[in-house]
């Protein structure tokens, strides 16, 4: 099922560990930093389309910073 990973980039710590978990290797260390001065994980936008949607990343993020979104598709 499709789905969007959205990143609450205020709450990140920039452990990596989604990055670990995610089994379609799309999550990154982004560039920029937030506030908290950590480096935050971002997903390219091209790659989102390759998110399984199977929420380890965030099931796995100690920051609650990722929220899964299902996407329905039209049957
Ligand atoms: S939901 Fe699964 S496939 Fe999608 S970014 Fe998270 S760990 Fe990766
Ligand atoms: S697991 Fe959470 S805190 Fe750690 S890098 Fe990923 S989003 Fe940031």
């Amino acid at each position: 099922m499709p789905a969007r990973v959205q990143f609450r980039e205020d709450r990140c710590k920039g452990c990596l560990l989604c990055v670990q978990a995610c089994p379609s290797g799309i999550i990154l260390q982004s560039s920029r930093f937030n506030q908290l001065g950590y480096k935050i994980a971002e997903i390219p936008h091209e790659r989102m389309q390759e998110c399984k949607g199977c929420a380890f990343c965030a099931l796995m993020c100690p920051d609650y910073a990722i929220t899964v979104f299902k996407i329905e598709e039209d049957a």
